[in-house]
């Protein structure tokens, strides 16, 4: 009766693996929308808003600044803001430096010096939970 257990044991097959329909059963949206901007952009940013698997969604405050920094995934843009101050009854300038996330897709219509806009996203990192929306002017086209 032993012998017969431990014979038993080693020639349990183990079951087939079958491949599971499932996948293959849900592509029709989101996998496809993938699949064309795979074709058009090469976009495999994870992060990008607009293609991207995991589809940051773009929430709350957008800004308007000039980008001073590039980096490679990020930029950091600054603008003026007017600051009153009551005492005096005038404005003073303040600068104000936000960095942004830039999805691979935008990376080279970028550049230090152009006019973009960005819009609030969930933190992505310490520092950034902005990714950038569009581009306004760019450096060469500036009036
Ligand atoms: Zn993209």
């Amino acid at each position: 009766m032993v012998n017969n257990k431990i014979i038993n044991a080693p020639k349990g097959v183990p079951s087939q693996i079958q491949g599971k329909d499932k996948l293959g059963q849900t592509l029709p949206s989101a996998q496809m929308a993938s699949a064309n901007t795979d074709k058009e952009g090469n976009c495999k940013d994870r992060l990008c808003p607009i293609h991207g698997d995991q589809k940051l969604k773009m929430r709350g405050r957008t800004f308007e600044g000039i980008v001073i920094k590039k980096l490679p995934g990020r930029v950091t843009i600054q603008f003026e803001r007017m600051l009153r101050l009551p005492k005096y009854e005038r404005y003073e300038k303040r600068k104000t430096k936000l960095h942004a996330r830039l999805p691979s897709c935008m990376n080279n219509n970028v550049g230090v010096g152009d006019l973009i806009q960005i819009a609030e996203t969930r933190p992505i990192s310490k520092f950034i939970h902005f990714v950038v929306s569009k581009v306004i002017l760019t450096k060469e086209v500036k009036l």
